[in-house]
């Protein structure tokens, strides 16, 4: 079945082609520590082996910067690298790479009386001198808080657009145009609408698509499938990345799922879209990567989800996230939200902090709050 495919331009990433027709490519990123680097190089091997066309890093800081010049060594794969508030490592690591990710609201938070312009046009700078392609990651927990205090707080969309058709426009502006864009949100129903909205204003600007914070198979898997075929099934999407919650020895399934998702929607195997699994419980959870503060996260992430089996007829949504990075901001939209710290785990209600818990007593405190929001909720209606 021939599908649609938006006019996109032409991005070069490494040995691979994104937009103009290209065949949608495939990435994900690894979720072992960066300064690790047999782990890491062992996670890509893995990951390639299973068809990855892309390869993301997180690098924070100057060891993982060191680390990843390492871990180059032993793969030819195309890398990307994921810089969050210390975006001057850029130059540190993009002779080595093919590919720099920023997120906008993560550019705020650091040297905030420098305006983000110059942020972009430095990054912008590394990545032509050192024959890399750029993201724009727009990430729905993460949204420049200047985007976000424009609009009412729930619209959740218009920020996450604003804040990438900004971008778009100034990377236009100092010439830049080998950049892709993503806008990814853990409700199936926002990612498709943002993209959308964004594919209507800039039909030609790559679009990498991916929900975030997915969660475990199986309902990550259906959470995002729901997402890409609405999208590609309309031309929308260059690239694509499947996030989901499992051990690093099954990362690999990441790759797998997007593969299948691909092939169904390419062979015409598309469901009528379903607002399948947000009438219930809806437990969200980051596919950790190497920020996670500690190895229990996917452990935690799969007995909050047995643990809350009891209540999945409740619409409630729990988040569970991996590090202080983005967890503190990613929990925030969800009923309850965890995020992990090394020794212990930070336990909200909505933006509510409401204490941090050693690993073996937060699903004690968690089952306490669930049963109070489910016992709240009810008097509510009557
Ligand atoms: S919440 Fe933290 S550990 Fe999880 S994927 Fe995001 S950055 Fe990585």
């Amino acid at each position: 079945m021939e599908l649609p495919r938006n006019p996109t331009r032409a991005v070069r990433i490494g040995s691979l082609t994104i937009g103009d027709g290209n065949p949608i490519a495939v990435q994900s990123m690894t979720a072992t520590k960066t300064t690790d680097i047999d782990k890491t190089v062992s996670q890509i091997h893995q990951l390639e082996e299973a068809g990855a066309d892309i390869l993301r890093v997180a690098v924070d800081s100057n060891r993982e910067a060191e680390a990843l010049i390492e871990i180059r060594k032993q793969t030819s794969a195309n890398l990307s690298i994921d810089l969050q508030e210390n975006y001057r490592l850029a130059e540190v690591v993009a002779p080595h790479v093919q590919k720099l990710r920023y997120n906008p609201g993560h550019l705020y938070h650091h040297e905030r009386d420098k305006p983000w312009q110059e942020k972009v046009a430095y990054i912008a700078s590394v990545a032509a001198d050192n024959d890399c392609a750029m993201r724009v990651g727009v990430n729905c927990g993460s949204v420049d808080p200047a985007k976000k205090d424009k609009y009412d707080p729930a619209d959740s969309i218009s920020p996450m657009l604003e804040s990438a058709l900004d971008h778009c426009e100034y990377l236009d502006s100092i010439d830049f145009t080998r950049y892709c864009v993503s806008l990814k949100d853990s409700e199936p129903e926002k990612v498709i609408e943002v993209n959308t909205r964004f594919a209507e204003q800039r039909p030609e600007v790559p679009l990498h698509l991916g929900v975030t914070e997915a969660g475990m198979p199986p309902d990550g898997v259906i959470k995002t499938r729901i997402a890409f075929e609405q999208l590609i099934s309309k031309g929308i999407g260059d690239t694509i990345r499947v996030s989901l919650t499992v051990s690093n020895d099954r990362k690999y399934e990441e790759i797998e799922a997007g593969r299948s998702i691909l092939d169904d929607i390419a062979n015409g195997r598309v469901r009528s879209f379903v607002d399948f699994g947000l009438k219930g419980l809806n437990i969200i959870s980051c596919p950790s990567c190497s920020r996670v503060e500690n190895e229990a996260f996917v452990e935690l992430a799969e007995d909050v989800r047995d643990m809350t089996e009891y209540a999945k007829e409740h619409k409630i949504t729990i988040a569970v996230m991996g590090c202080r990075v983005n967890g503190p901001g990613e929990t925030d939209d969800a009923d309850l939200g965890l995020w992990c710290a090394p020794n212990f785990v930070n336990l909200k209600k909505g933006e509510e902090e409401l204490g941090a818990y050693p690993y073996d007593e937060i699903l004690g405190k968690l089952k306490a709050e669930l049963d109070a929001l489910i016992e709240q909720r009810s008097s509510e209606k009557v």
